[in-house]
């Protein structure tokens, strides 16, 4: 996903251009907004922890762009790509080191497993949406 402060700041088409650069194949990409419910679903995961209010809130307040890639390795790759959740941790040329706000809003989320990477998958997108 592309979150709503990277959406909101125009960032889509550069990032977009990154993840196909770094030679990913887009298998579906929608614009959509969460809900607080949806958001809160997706990062359920989390709950527990003591930012998950503020991250539903964060996830929810605007439209985001969801997208499922096609790699080898697509997992590492792409959080290779993406750099540590810390923007003033990522690397050089990572797209959180380009485009992130702070560590809540990091421009980008990435599925950290091939088992999550189909949960969320079939979050955002039903089969006929993947070509
Ligand atoms: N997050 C936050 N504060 C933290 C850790 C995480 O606001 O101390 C937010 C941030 O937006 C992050 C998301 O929660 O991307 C999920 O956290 P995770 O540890 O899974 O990081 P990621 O996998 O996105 O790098
Ligand atoms: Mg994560």
């Amino acid at each position: 996903m592309i979150k709503p402060e990277a959406v909101q700041s125009g960032y889509s088409g550069k990032i977009i251009d990154m993840i196909i650069a770094a030679g990913f194949n887009i298998k579906a990409l929608k614009k959509t907004k969460l809900t607080k419910e949806q958001a809160g679903a997706f990062y359920a995961v989390h709950k527990e922890r003591p930012f998950y209010g503020e991250l539903v809130d964060y996830m929810s307040s605007g439209p985001i762009i969801a997208a499922v890639l096609e790699k080898e390795n697509a997992v590492s790759d792409f959080r290779n790509l993406i750099g540590a959740t810390d923007p003033s941790e990522a690397a050089e040329g990572t797209i959180r080191k380009k485009y992130a706000e702070s560590k809540a809003k990091n421009a980008v989320h990435g599925s950290d497993s091939d088992q999550n990477a189909q949960v969320e998958t079939e979050f955002h997108f039903t089969t006929n949406d993947i070509v």
